[in-house]
């Protein structure tokens, strides 16, 4: 026998993948391209990449004479703007972290997750003045507040505070971003607390420099330096999809959108400044769709954005495209993947399918991303086939899905070096995914599931219907069946009987909705999501229509409706026409 070999090692430079060279590269070689703020002081802040590289390193140097250590964290409570751009570099370019807290949580929770993360600094804007006043006293270990601004508008507070335009003032500039450890951590983000405790994801510099080379690509966001990208998703929430890390890989313009997120400011902004791509979620959309139906107005050069974080209604995705020329991107990703999972857009041969699978395809959440795999599994752990039936556990994997929490006492989250989502979905023989509920909002009807997610894309596609949650009530022969709660648009007439009868033909009987109740609104997390637990809890006593019939007729155990009514063999996500999704 001879001896084993060793591996013929290459020759290349081990050049390690560090966040500081993002903004290294965008400085050097797209130095004029711009950065746009609205800012929250009411102004329209203008500045380059070159500029933004050079005002991160005098941040770290204040930082660093602050006696910040490499590893520490120094937490923002900031809009999308400038400083925090360069909070974003500043922070981690000297190997501390950068914790993005988000300002519209309840403060006891963001008191938690600052003093869980153990934040050393809290750069914060000066509309969260109040806030950090309020939060001051529960974090005794934070050393010191650094408010957002120069001292013409250092607002009067309790707390004693720094002022970032002061720090940054004597620091020279001079500073040569160190070489780390590329998996050293780079930004720190909290899951927004839906389930449970917030808890901490912690990327590190490969792993967000790897996610940005992901989001650029061209079946992904598809960025260039020919680009004008206003992100809508904040900055404090999953590093903006990671737009600020990729936006300057491509010198790609950035618009800033600062606190104000209604429809006509944005608007007016991708006006001013040739915004042609953009970013966020469904609600916001939604926002913005209101306002320019109301003032009749169009993009000028908007082309296409990405729309995630919950499920883009398809009715949302068809007025973008046909009335107003813009393509979606539907996304799906989560906080513990950076957030980046999959993305829908056609390859050449489903672009020659007829206009109606292609639609249905962009309606799904989209195929992965190089770098993630995924798989769905059932109750048994054994994965599921990608028939676009079977519904199944969603588990990723991949260089930016966490290993772990962020000081997760107890053990490891993952199954068999798989990532469990918590969502449910199908996968179909095209890879495309569907996400068809968070697991725990499933509603199980006799023992089968009913998607949540497809039924209230079906009530918002009524004209009539402006939002749309679907809880499971609870019924004494299915054990749960199907209830909408919806909001009607302003002025728009519909009744409970005519938005039951919407549904027909549209989903398979079992499927359709026991019950329809009206409110003014809906309740919202703090990153836009449906609080379907809120909801669940005020309906928890609402009696069906159904139920009382069911329990006067037949007090009996839960039937398997399998046998019941039910056609064999379809996918129950087929059997939601897209067609019939128009809005
Ligand atoms: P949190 O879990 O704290 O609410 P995330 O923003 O990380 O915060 O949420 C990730 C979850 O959001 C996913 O697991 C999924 O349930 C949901 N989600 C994200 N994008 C989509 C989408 N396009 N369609 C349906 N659900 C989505």
């Amino acid at each position: 026998m001879t001896a084993p070999t060793a591996p013929l090692l290459g020759q290349m430079m081990d050049v390690p993948l560090l966040v500081s060279s993002l903004i290294a590269h965008a400085a050097r070689h797209h130095g004029s391209a711009q950065i746009v703020s609205r800012r929250i002081e009411g102004d329209i802040h203008r500045y380059t990449y070159r500029e933004c590289e050079a005002r991160s390193k005098q941040l770290a140097q204040a930082l660093i004479a602050l006696g910040v250590e490499p590893g520490e964290r120094v937490a923002t409570l900031a809009w999308n703007g400038y400083r925090h751009m360069e909070a974003y570099f500043g922070v981690t370019g000297f190997g501390a972290v950068c914790h993005t807290v988000n300002p519209r949580l309840f403060p006891e929770q963001i008191a938690w997750i600052v003093n869980h993360a153990d934040d050393r600094y809290v750069l914060f804007d000066t509309t969260f003045a109040a806030l950090v006043d309020a939060l001051a006293p529960q974090c005794p270990r934070v050393r010191g507040w650094i408010a957002l601004c120069d001292e013409a508008h250092r607002p009067a507070m309790r707390t004693p505070v720094l002022c970032y335009e002061t720090l940054l003032a004597v620091q020279d500039g001079v500073f040569d971003w160190p070489l780390l450890d590329e998996r050293s951590a780079s930004n720190l983000c909290y899951t927004s607390g839906t389930t449970g405790n917030p808890k901490g994801a912690l990327y590190t510099h490969r792993s967000s420099v790897l996610h940005a080379y992901a989001a650029s690509l061209p079946d992904s966001i598809a960025l260039s330096a020919r680009d004008a990208l206003l992100p809508v998703v904040p900055m404090f929430h999953v590093n903006a999809w990671g737009i600020p890390h990729a936006a300057p890989l491509n010198g790609t313009k950035l618009v800033l959108p600062g606190k104000d997120l209604d429809g006509q400011s944005l608007y007016e902004l991708m006006e001013a400044e040739g915004v042609t791509c953009s970013a966020g979620v469904p609600t916001v959309w939604l926002g913005l769709l209101t306002y320019m139906r109301e003032a009749g107005v169009k993009f000028s050069t908007l082309n296409r954005t990405v729309i995630g974080g919950s499920a883009c209604p398809p009715a949302m995705l068809r007025t973008y495209e046909d009335d107003y020329g813009v393509q979606v991107i539907h996304a799906w990703g989560m906080t513990e993947m950076s957030p980046l999972g999959t993305l829908a857009k056609l390859n050449w041969e489903q672009a020659q399918r007829p206009l109606a699978e292609q639609r249905a395809l962009l309606e799904k959440q989209g195929r992965v991303i190089f770098g993630v795999d995924m798989k769905i599994v059932g109750d048994d752990g054994r994965e599921l086939p990608w028939d676009g039936v079977a519904f199944g556990d969603l588990h990723v994997r991949g260089p930016w899905v966490i290993d772990r929490y962020y000081r997760q006492e107890a053990g490891t989250p993952l199954i068999d070096g798989w990532f469990p989502t918590g969502d449910v979905a199908t996968i179909d023989p095209d890879g495309f995914l569907h996400i068809t509920d968070r697991s725990k909002d499933v509603i199980k009807s006799g023992g089968e599931w009913i998607s949540s997610i497809d039924l209230e894309n079906i009530a918002v596609a009524h004209p009539a219907i402006a939002e749309a949650a679907c809880i499971a009530c609870a019924h004494p022969r299915w054990t749960e069946r199907p209830l909408i709660v919806a909001v009607k648009k302003p002025g728009a007439q519909v009744s409970r009987e005519e938005l039951l009868a919407f549904f027909d033909g549209k989903v398979v009987k079992w499927w359709l909705p026991d019950d329809v109740v009206f409110v003014d609104e809906l309740p919202h997390t703090a990153t836009g999501k449906l609080q379907k637990l809120k909801l669940r809890e005020r309906f928890r006593d609402h009696v069906l229509p159904t139920a009382l019939a069911a329990a006067e007729q037949c007090p009996m155990e839960p039937l398997d409706l399998r046998t019941n009514d039910r056609d064999e063999g379809a996918g129950a996500a087929d059997h939601v026409k897209s067609a019939a999704l128009r809005d």
